[in-house]
C-alpha cells in the first residue's frame, strides 16, 4: 500500500492506529482491511419520546446536526415531546419467478401458502422461538422489459434483527418448492429495502412561542410546502431528515445504506418524490410535525453486537426492542427536519452552521488546542470563513 500510493510515514501510521474497534476485529468484519476509519460521536440531548427521556448517540462528521436535533427536541418538550410508534418488524423478501403461465403460477403459490411458510420457518427456529418468522405471502405479476414476471413476497417478522440475512436465507430455502409448484424458474432471491411493512412514525407539537412566533410557524409550513411541490427542494429536505437517522444508525452499528434506500424509495412510493415529514398548524396556532418512513434497524445482526462502540451506544440509548430503536430514529429525523426548516425559514442556516464550520477550517489550517476557537471566532467575526484567511490568522498568531 505504502509503495503503491507513495504514502508518507505519518499517513501510514494514521491508518494503522486504531481505537476501540481493533484492526483484527475489523479484519473479521470486512475484506482487504488496512485500518479503522473513525467518525465523531456525539450525544443528542433533550429527547422525550413516549414519556421517556433518552440520550441519543449520533455518529456524524457534519457540524451543527447534533446541536440542531437537541435544540428541536428541547422545543418539543414544552408540549410533551415526541409520541412515536412502529408497526411490527416485518421485512419483505422477494423471489423472482419466470414461467409460462404467471396467473396459474400465482394461484398455485398462494394455494401452497402454509407449506411455503412452514418451510421458511424451518430455516430459522431461533427466530420462531423469539416470536418471529415467516408470516405471509403476497404474489404480484409485473410487466417488465423482458415480459411478465411473477414476484413472490415472503413477509417475515424479524423481531430485533434488521433481517436481511434471515430473509435472504428463507427466500433461498423456499425457491425450489416454488419452482416445483409452477414449473417456472427462480432467479433473484433477496430482501427488499422498501420495507413498507416496517414503518416508524413520530409526531411532535412545537409551540409558536418556542419557534419564535406565528410568523415562524407560517414560514416553516411554507418551507414544507416548497418541498412537497418540488423534488429539487425535497431531496434536500429528506437529506436533512437522514442526517439524524443515519447518524443514529451508524452509532448503533446498523446498515445505514439499507435505511437510506428504504427512506428515499418510500418517499417516491406514490409515484412522486415527497417529503417524509408533514407540517400543519393546529387550532392554537402551534406547529404539528409528523414523520413516517420504513426503518429496518436491529439490535442484533450486522455490526450491532460486534462493534464495541455500537454495543456501548446501544447501552446509552437503553432501547429494549428494534421497534423502540426505530421510534427513536423517527423522532430524531423529525427533530432534525424541524430544526433545519426553522433555521432556513427564519435566519438562514449559515450563521449557526458556519460558526461550527469555522472550527473545522481552523483545524484544517493547522490550529490546535485553544487556538482552534480563537481562529474560528476571528473568521466568524470577519465573515471570512476561508482556509487561506485561517492560515494567515494562524501565522500572525504564531509570529
Ligand atoms: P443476522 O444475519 O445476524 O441474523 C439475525 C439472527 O439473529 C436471526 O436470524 C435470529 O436467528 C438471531 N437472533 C437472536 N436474537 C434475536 C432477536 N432478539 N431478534 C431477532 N433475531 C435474533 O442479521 P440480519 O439482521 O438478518 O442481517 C443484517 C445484515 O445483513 C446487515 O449486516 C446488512 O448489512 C446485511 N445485508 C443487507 C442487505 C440489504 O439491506 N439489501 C442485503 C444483504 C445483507
Amino acid at each position: 500500500m505504502r509503495e503503491f500510493a507513495n504514502l508518507d510515514e505519518e499517513s501510514a501510521e494514521n491508518i494503522r492506529k486504531s481505537g476501540a474497534l481493533s484492526v483484527d476485529q475489523a479484519d473479521k468484519m470486512i475484506e482487504n482491511v488496512i485500518g479503522v476509519m473513525e467518525t465523531p460521536l456525539g450525544i443528542a440531548t433533550n429527547f422525550t419520546i413516549n414519556g421517556k427521556d433518552y440520550l441519543i448517540p449520533m455518529a456524524i462528521e457534519e457540524p451543527s446536526v447534533i446541536a440542531a436535533a437537541s435544540n428541536a427536541a428541547k422545543m418539543a418538550r414544552d408540549k410533551g415531546g415526541f409520541s412515536a410508534s412502529a408497526t411490527k418488524p416485518i421485512m419483505i423478501g422477494q423471489i423472482q419467478l419466470i414461467c409460462d403461465d404467471p396467473h396459474g403460477a400465482r394461484t398455485s403459490i398462494l394455494g401452497a401458502r402454509k407449506k411455503i411458510l412452514e418451510l421458511a420457518n424451518e430455516q430459522n427456529p431461533t427466530l420462531v422461538k423469539l416470536g418471529g418468522g415467516a408470516r405471509d405471502l403476497e404474489v404480484r405479476i409485473i410487466e417488465t422489459p423482458s415480459g411478465k414476471m411473477v414476484i413472490v413476497h415472503l413477509l417475515v417478522d424479524c423481531r430485533d434483527a434488521m433481517g436481511a440475512n434471515t430473509v435472504n436465507t428463507m427466500c433461498e430455502r423456499v425457491s425450489p418448492l416454488i419452482e416445483q409448484l409452477t414449473s417456472g424458474r427462480v432467479y433473484l432471491r433477496i430482501v427488499s429495502n422498501l420495507a413498507v411493512k416496517r414503518l416508524a412514525r413520530a409526531k411532535a407539537v412545537f409551540s409558536k412561542e418556542a419557534l419564535g412566533g406565528e410568523d415562524a410557524v407560517d414560514a416553516i409550513i411554507q418551507a414544507y410546502s416548497f418541498a412537497a411541490a418540488d423534488p429539487y427542494r425535497c431531496a434536500t429536505h429528506n437529506k436533512g431528515i437522514m442526517n439524524g437517522i443515519t447518524a443514529v444508525a451508524l452509532a448503533t452499528g446498523n446498515d445505514t445504506r439499507a435505511i437510506e434506500a428504504g427512506a428515499h424509495s418510500y418517499a417516491s412510493f406514490s409515484g412522486r418524490y415527497k417529503p417524509l415529514t408533514t407540517y400543519e398548524k393546529n387550532e392554537d396556532g402551534d406547529l404539528v410535525g409528523t414523520i413516517e418512513l420504513p426503518i429496518a434497524a436491529g439490535l442484533v445482526g450486522g455490526a450491532t453486537k460486534v462493534h464495541p462502540v455500537a454495543i456501548a451506544n446501544l447501552k446509552i440509548l437503553g432501547v429494549k426492542t428494534a421497534s423502540e430503536l426505530a421510534e427513536v430514529m423517527a423522532s430524531v429525523g423529525l427533530a432534525q427536519n424541524l430544526a433545519a426548516l426553522r433555521a432556513l425559514a427564519t435566519e438562514g442556516i449559515q450563521r449557526g452552521h458556519m460558526s461550527l464550520h469555522a472550527k473545522n477550517i481552523a483545524v484544517m489550517a493547522g490550529a490546535t488546542g485553544d487556538m482552534v476557537d480563537k481562529i474560528a471566532s476571528a473568521l466568524v467575526r470577519e465573515g471570512r470563513i476561508r482556509l487561506d484567511r485561517a492560515k494567515e490568522l494562524l501565522e500572525e498568531e504564531e509570529k
